[in-house]
């Protein structure tokens, strides 16, 4: 026996890359152009250094109760974590434990086999259907649970609130998870299920729409009960997932709302143009609702296009992965990133 035999072994989650270059455009992790509200830059400005000294808030009941506040439910339904992945994580320990497969899409964010394979829980992924949506009668069978997103990732297509509905009712014996990361940019929210559901676990994060990627806080919102075990199995975990000034500064953001939906709705004009565009040069793609495309050339090989884009440090995503290996996933930037983007795509499609 050796050593290494004992070892957990899995393929990690790759995430976009992060390059850092003085005049790249970087539209390949979804990130927001836009800075976060003024009030969270005011506030980590003249942030109490002293106050690092002590542990944070176990509870992060300011975060909490600001979410619960804004979102219109108990302090008791909210979770918060490191970002969204570390409450998806939690909640895949605490709610996939059956022996059955859990169900999600086969075209999804790339993560949960990532974290299946971590918990050693089993899966199966349903095929969406020829437009990239979700079909729901693959979810009418036996199963340990359910998770997509809405809108999903990478394709931005969004399902509507009946056909959410339609999963979450038929899968109440298990935890259904609605990974609503990309919500905010003209999705729709799973929430007013709540009230109907015990079992329905709504995932959002600052990471996007809130322009807040590298301070990592996501939440979830659920029943009182749901999110009473998952914060049994995150105080099993580590009580101090999240530090002290992302607890404070989140806050700032939850309350600047004005600023939020001006953001949200700028990015989401961005995309209805950008759209029209990438149409007449020849692009198609589904009707994204969330802050990126997807989109597919019918002449140019998609690989191709992301390399050109690449050594012209316009830094986009491509997976060389069964059914949308011909693909980009395009980051809504600003203005004038996008302009960048299309002027090269017209110069590069002319020439192809
Ligand atoms: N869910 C989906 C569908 C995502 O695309 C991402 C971003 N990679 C996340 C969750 C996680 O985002 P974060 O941890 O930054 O909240």
């Amino acid at each position: 026996m050796k050593w290494e035999d004992n070892v957990r072994k899995v393929v990690p989650y790759a995430a976009g890359e992060q390059p850092n270059k003085p005049n790249m455009i970087k539209l390949n992790t979804n990130e927001c152009p836009y800075p976060p509200a003024p009030g969270v830059g005011k506030l980590a400005a003249q942030m109490d250094c002293e106050a690092l000294r002590l542990y944070p808030d176990p509870d992060t009941t300011l975060l909490v109760n600001a979410l619960a506040e804004y979102y219109k439910v108990k302090p008791e339904q909210v979770f918060v974590g490191v970002g969204s992945d570390d409450v998806l994580a939690m909640a895949f320990l605490t709610f996939f434990n059956s022996g059955q497969p859990i169900l999600f899409p086969d075209v999804t964010y790339s993560f949960y086999d990532v974290w299946a394979e971590l918990y050693r829980i089993p899966y199966q992924t349903c095929p969406l259907d020829e437009e990239w949506h979700i079909r729901t009668e693959d979810y009418r069978q036996p199963n340990g649970g359910v998770i997509f997103p809405n809108p999903n990732a990478p394709t931005g297509v969004s399902e509507s609130l009946d056909t959410v509905e339609e999963i979450v009712r038929a899968n109440q014996d298990v935890v259904v998870i609605v990974d609503e990361a990309y919500v905010d940019f003209g999705g729709v929210s799973a929430l007013p299920l709540l009230e109907k559901y015990e079992n329905l676990l709504v995932v959002q994060t600052f990471s996007k729409s809130r322009a807040m990627a590298g301070m990592r806080i996501g939440f979830c919102i659920g029943s009182e009960k749901l999110i009473r075990y998952l914060n049994d199995v995150k105080f099993s975990f580590n009580s101090y997932t999240m530090n002290y000034p992302a607890q404070l500064l989140g806050v700032e953001a939850i309350r600047d709302d004005a600023y939020f939906k001006s953001v949200t709705a700028k990015i989401a004009e961005t995309r209805e143009r950008v759209k029209e565009e990438l149409r007449q040069l020849g692009f198609r793609f589904p009707d994204s609702k969330a802050n990126f495309i997807f989109a597919s050339h019918d002449k140019v090989p998609a690989e191709k296009i992301f390399k050109a884009l690449r050594e012209a440090d316009i830094y986009v995503r491509y997976w060389n992965k069964p059914r949308i290996s011909n693909f980009l996933r395009i980051t809504i930037g600003t203005e004038e990133q996008m302009d960048c983007l299309i002027a090269f795509l017209k110069r590069f499609m002319a020439n192809s």
